[in-house]
């Protein structure tokens, strides 16, 4: 049985819209709507959907990088969200963040030598002998030189700066780093070498991956488990066969559908979705999805489905599936 690592209960991040002049919320947008997941020791677990459904705001609420609004975060068998900022900072030496855009998440102003020993400094790691040291490691195992630690990141291609975002995040030997749409901005080209990086520090290190992105053929090469979200939602999870060769849930399979098939053999329909994603200030009652679900119910626009297992290590919030989990309990 593996041990989890991580393990997420009814996390919820709700942001107050219209304020009044008694600095009243007249409503929320919720972004992050009260989900639960697991992450296993040296596991590589995938967060997707599509742009706005809450994926990024759930990798930083892990983080605290921004305060979760309700729920539960434990991280190696301690609540989280019950740290202080102090205590927190600490803890976040385990828990490391790649962001999407290497440009911008790097300092201009310093040279990469100065980026990776940042956090050394921050967290008292070494004296400054120990941490040139350190930081000349650190180049190495993500493939730079020791030449271009005196360089800026505006001298580095994308690949070559989302490598200094992964050393900066290994710097402090975390256990889990999140990866926000760490490939994202990347060629295609460039987006394999990252990721084979990414495999390679995984097996060499032991870490445990939280990998976020929209794109689910990039997942397929990496992750271990999938999460699919949907309007602040975890509507799927389940292992990345099953996903890709089983999916249950209507939103998962429109998705999948639009991936391309590299075999010229194998044809599939693609699922068109009908409308707009609606706002997550407004979101439908019932199933989120039932406004664009080809396979909507009545039942669908009145109670929200929880998220179940339908099948064997296989999580699904869909009412089609209500029959098959009465089953399995039985
Ligand atoms: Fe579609 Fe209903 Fe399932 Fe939601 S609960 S995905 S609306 S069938």
């Amino acid at each position: 049985m593996s041990e989890s690592l991580l393990e997420v209960k009814s996390l919820k991040k709700y942001y107050p819209i219209n304020k009044s002049f008694f600095n009243k919320a007249q409503g929320f947008v919720k972004a992050v709507d009260d989900i639960t997941f697991s992450v296993n020791k040296g596991e590589t677990f995938g967060l997707v959907g599509e742009s706005g459904c809450g994926k990024s705001t759930t990798g930083r609420s892990l983080l605290r990088l921004i305060e979760p609004t309700a729920g539960e975060i434990w991280f190696e068998g301690q609540d989280i969200t019950k740290l202080s900022m102090e205590e927190m900072r600490k803890r976040r030496r385990e828990m490391q963040i790649v962001f999407q855009d290497p440009f911008s998440s790097l300092d201009p102003r310093n040279t990469v030598q100065r980026i990776l020993e940042e956090p050394l400094i921050v967290h008292g790691v070494g004296n400054a002998k120990e941490r040139r040291a350190a930081v000349e490691r650190l180049a190495d195992v993500v493939g730079l030189a020791k030449v271009h630690l005196q360089r800026y990141p505006h001298q580095f291609s994308g690949g070559q700066r989302q490598r200094i975002g992964i050393a900066r995040a290994l710097a402090l030997q975390p256990k889990l780093i999140i990866a926000d749409e760490p490939v994202s901005a990347l060629d295609v080209s460039i987006q394999s070498q990252v990721i084979n990086l990414m495999q390679d520090l995984q097996s060499e290190f032991g870490l445990t991956y939280i990998f976020i992105a929209h794109d689910l053929s990039v997942v397929k090469h990496i992750c271990d488990r999938v999460a699919v979200m949907y309007l602040g939602r975890i509507v799927e999870i389940t292992d990345k066969d099953k996903l890709y060769s089983h999916p249950l849930h209507p939103y998962t399979q429109a998705l999948l559908s639009a991936v391309p098939e590299p075999d010229p053999d194998i044809r599939k329909e693609r699922i068109i979705l009908q409308g707009e994603v609606p706002s997550p200030s407004n979101a439908p009652v019932g199933c989120a999805f039932n406004t664009r679900c080809p396979r909507v119910m009545d039942v669908c626009r009145n109670l929200r489905p929880a998220l179940l297992e339908t099948e064997p290590g296989h999580l699904t919030a869909c009412h089609l599936y209500e029959g098959e989990v009465k089953t399995l309990l039985a």
